[in-house]
Formats: structure tokens, C-alpha cells, sequence
């Protein structure tokens, strides 16, 4: 399947970016942790180059506690502050300030030698859309709603909130937009909802999404709706239209969660418009449990 990032508009995202960038000592970089990879964007280093870097893998209360710790020691070694966090938790907004205090120590001593004053350190959230930054500035600012200005091209004048006396935060996000060059990118963001649904092909999504189950979280499928997950027939079929290396047990498959879950049509047949939209509603609010979708690259020599 061929997944569309939102046309357009990057050009101005970027140099919104590399404006705001321009103001700020800390970059703190939301990614969601159920696939920190394919919701990076791939010229952060080279924009936030010099600048003091911080990790959030969001979302991390649906991602696999075990994948999500593998991604923060790389991050780590890679040389950035990282820490996974559920945005709309309290606890998370302390152990932000203490990362970012920690990130700015060094920034701060050198200020200080200088006579400077250290009060005005001063940080920006960036992302993709729907990771999470929206959230974050909220819980950060302690706003019950921040103003949303999260089409690239809306401004909002660059308004600094305080962050406690810890630091300032740009009230405005930037917005990042991901490399899609790996087909594999298009399609976690299809399954974590960072794209919209109508204009990716659904029914072929939760096909990959069980496929991909069926293989990483054996077990899953069968716990929420009841099937054998073991794959009997291998007989290809032809009654749907499929890319051909879909698996005949994925279909299966979901044929089984239809019949288990009464997902008819009107005038008789399974209805796999609405199974796939139940499917990829269960993954996406963390009824299947928490799942995580790509794993970090492992180094030769390991
Ligand atoms: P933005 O587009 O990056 O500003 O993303 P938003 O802040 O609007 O968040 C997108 C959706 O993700 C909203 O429905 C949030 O409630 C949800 N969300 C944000 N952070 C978290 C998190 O840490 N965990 C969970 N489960 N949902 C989150």
C-alpha cells in the first residue's frame, strides 16, 4: 500500500522550525513510543544541531514496557536524553523539568561564570502531528487547553509559558513532518492514527496489523476475540482483494473476529469495513495491550 503524507506545507514547517529553533537552548523532541523510528523526523539532528536535545518517547502507557526500554538505552547511547512518559500524567511534567534541568546544567555553569543569570532557559516542543505535543504543552503550562495551532502556518505570535522556575517553553510547537521513504514508516503511522484514516485503504491496514500480530504478539488476537490464531489453510483465496503477499491465515483471521463480533452486511456477508475499523480502534486505544511496533537497529558485533 502507498501511504500519502500530508501534501504541501512542509516547506513552510520547516522554516517555522528553523526559526523557532533559533530561540530556544532545549529541543525536546516528542516521538510515540510504540514506534519511535517512523515518527522521527529525519532532519531534527541537523536543525537542533548545537542545541540541547531531549527524547520524549510519548505514549508510552500503550507501548511495550520492554521495546520502549531497548529504544531509551539507544537514544542514550546515541548521545540523548530520553525518557518515556504518558503526557497527561503529573508525574511526567516533574520528570521533564528535571531532565531538562539536568540537559542545561552544563549550559548554566558556563553562564554563570560569565555573571549571566541562569533563570531563562528556554525550550521548545516539536513533533509530527498527533504525537502528543498539543498534550504536552497543556500538562506543561498547567492550561486546561492549549490553543491549537497545529497546521503548519497558523502562528500564534511565539508566547513564552514558565515552566515552574525551571524554564520557558515556546507555546507553540513545531511541527515536524516524517521521512516516508521506508514503507514500513507509512504504515505505523497508518496504525497509530498519525494519519487520517480516509486516505489509506483500511481494511488492507488492519490485514498488515494482524499479520504483524500474528507474528510479534502471538496470543493477542486469540485473548481479545476468542480465535485460534493457528494457521490451518494455506489454500489461497480469491473472494477479497488483497495484495498478494497478504497471508490466507490474516484473513482468516478476520473473518473469525467478524463472525465472533456479528459484523454483518445488511444484505448478508461479512462486513470488513467495520471489523478493521473495531480492530484498528482496539490497537490504537490500547485494548490489545500494550503493543510496540518497531524495535531499535541492532549494532553488528553485538
Ligand atoms: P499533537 O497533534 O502532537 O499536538 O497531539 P495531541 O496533543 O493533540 O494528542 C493527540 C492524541 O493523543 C490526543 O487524543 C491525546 O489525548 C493523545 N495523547 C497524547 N499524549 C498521550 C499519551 O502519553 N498517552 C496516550 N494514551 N494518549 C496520549
Amino acid at each position: 500500500m502507498k501511504y500519502q503524507w500530508y501534501p504541501g506545507h512542509m516547506a513552510k514547517a520547516r522554516r517555522m522550525m528553523e526559526e523557532s529553533i533559533r530561540l530556544v537552548d532545549v529541543v525536546i523532541e516528542i516521538v510515540d513510543a510504540r514506534c519511535p523510528a517512523s515518527s522521527r523526523n529525519p532532519d531534527i539532528d541537523r536543525m537542533a544541531a548545537g542545541k540541547g536535545r531531549i527524547i520524549i518517547l510519548n505514549k508510552a502507557d500503550l507501548a511495550d514496557p520492554d521495546v520502549t526500554d531497548l529504544w531509551s538505552a539507544y537514544f542514550r547511547v546515541n548521545g540523548i536524553a530520553c525518557m518515556s512518559a504518558d503526557a497527561r500524567r503529573r508525574i511526567s511534567v516533574r520528570n521533564l523539568t528535571q531532565m531538562t534541568a539536568k540537559v542545561c546544567e552544563e549550559r548554566n555553569a558556563r553562564r554563570r561564570a560569565k555573571g549571566m543569570n541562569t533563570d531563562h532557559v528556554r525550550a521548545m516542543i516539536a513533533g509530527i502531528p498527533n504525537v502528543g505535543k498539543s498534550t504536552w504543552i497543556n500538562s506543561l503550562s498547567g492550561r486546561a487547553s492549549a490553543k491549537t495551532g497545529n497546521k503548519p502556518g497558523v502562528t500564534r505570535g511565539g508566547q513564552w509559558i514558565a515552566v515552574g522556575t525551571s524554564f520557558e517553553l515556546l507555546d507553540t510547537p513545531g511541527i515536524l513532518w516524517p521521512g516516508m521513504d521506508r514503507e514500513q514508516t507509512g504504515r505505523n503511522l497508518a496504525l497509530t492514527g498519525s494519519m487520517r484514516d480516509e486516505a489509506i485503504n483500511i481494511e488492507e491496514l488492519a490485514l498488515e496489523l494482524i499479520s504483524f500480530l500474528l507474528d510479534a504478539y502471538p496470543g493477542v488476537l486469540a485473548a481479545r476475540y476468542g480465535i485460534d490464531e493457528s494457521g490451518q489453510e494455506e489454500e489461497t483465496r480469491d473472494d477479497m482483494i488483497l495484495r498478494p503477499d497478504t497471508s490466507p491465515n490474516a484473513i482468516r483471521c478476520m473473518d473469525d473476529i467478524s463472525a465472533r463480533r456479528a459484523f454483518m452486511k445488511k444484505g448478508g456477508g461479512i462486513d470488513y469495513d467495520r471489523t478493521a475499523r473495531a480492530l484498528l480502534d482496539d490497537f490504537r486505544s490500547g485494548r490489545l495491550g500494550r503493543i510496540s511496533l518497531e524495535k531499535p537497529p541492532v549494532k553488528e558485533n553485538q
